[in-house]
């Protein structure tokens, strides 16, 4: 059986910088009707910056980078309680 990868590990040697680069390129790519509007998506980071489950740009409830799952607009927080 093989084992799950690991986002972070996959990721090792890109910077922050880089990733959110690559990650706004894929988000820019989608079709309009799927992103979230720009103030629901800045709003939306704003509650994930003050976020006990935030680590290094990822959530640790669902594993995701939060500027993606952020970005789509169907998505959205994990947690029990929704922050957003
Ligand atoms: S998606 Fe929700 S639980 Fe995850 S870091 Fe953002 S606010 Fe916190």
């Amino acid at each position: 059986m093989s084992r799950p990868f690991c986002r972070k590990c996959l990721m090792e040697g890109v910077s922050m910088e880089e990733l959110q680069a690559k990650i706004e390129a894929y988000l820019d790519a989608m079709p309009q009707d799927l992103r979230t509007s720009p103030e629901a998506y800045e709003a939306r980071l704003l509650i994930c910056e003050e976020c006990p489950n935030l680590s290094n740009g990822l959530c640790k409830l669902c594993g995701c980078f939060v500027l993606y799952r952020a970005g789509q607009k169907n998505q959205t927080c994990p947690d029990t309680i929704a922050r957003w």
